[in-house]
């Protein structure tokens, strides 16, 4: 780490999957929705919604739909797909806020999260960088203990770029007051997204991936570190 004139260096935190659990948060918020609109809700559902989401979200990244059309088409599809016999009478907008609020309530932390967030406080300046909509993405945060920790929050959906992107890691590094990049560790589990934007945008960075995760063979990939948990990071911060 690279320390300037005796300030803290900062740490860049991504969310979901590095210190939220995303996981946890969509499945109740997906099960909740649909139990309130007297749809089938299981794990079935659950599985089919992830996999029609994560379609809208790559056509979002290709700039194919937008955010406000990604919220109703969804789940427009997730009902055409699994309970047609439903189409011609669910109220899609009424299922696409009552979602987002479910999921905008869904403050779950990962296991230490919170420890080493508060212990890596004391230390080093925290920033919050994250794929998602503002109006889930600030509640969940804002209900978690993570909030008060934080100097800095920037949400793709209020950049209007996301990451891997260039522009969101310059609006980052602008919200914390253009501090020297190597100065800034990006810590994220995703290596296309946290790793890839990253290192293009001249960070340190820390890969949290499970142990059975093979290392990335493209070195454009390839983070300064990888770890299994976040408890390992207070770790290799310290160096
Ligand atoms: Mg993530």
């Amino acid at each position: 780490m690279v320390r300037s004139g005796g300030q803290s260096p900062w740490v860049l935190l991504d969310l979901d999957g590095t210190v939220l659990d995303y996981d946890r948060a969509e499945r109740e918020a997906v099960l909740g929705t649909l139990a309130a609109a007297s749809l089938p809700a299981d794990g079935d559902m659950v599985a089919r919604y992830r996999q029609v989401n994560a379609r809208h979200w790559s056509a979002l990244e290709r700039g194919a739909t937008t955010a406000a059309r990604l919220r109703t088409e969804r789940w427009a599809e997730l009902i055409v797909e699994a309970v047609p016999e439903r189409e011609g009478d669910v109220d899609l907008a009424a299922l696409a806020s009552a979602y987002v609020a479910h999921l905008a309530a869904g403050a779950y932390l990962l296991p230490d999260a919170a420890e080493v967030v508060a212990e890596l406080a004391g230390t080093h300046r925290i920033a919050y960088i994250t794929n998602g909509l503002a109006d889930v993405q600030r509640p969940r945060l804002a209900a978690s203990p993570l909030a008060d920790l934080g100097e800095v929050l920037i949400i793709s959906d209020e950049v209007g770029a996301a990451k891997p992107a260039a522009a969101i890691f310059q609006a980052a590094l602008r919200a914390m007051g253009e501090p020297d990049p190597r100065t800034v560790t990006m810590v994220g589990d995703s290596l296309s997204a946290d790793i890839a934007g990253g290192r293009a945008a001249g960070l340190p960075t820390v890969w949290v991936a499970p142990a059975e995760q093979p290392d990335p063979t493209d070195p454009a990939l390839r983070p300064e570190h990888r770890i299994t948990t976040i408890g390992e990071l207070p770790g290799v911060l310290r160096g």
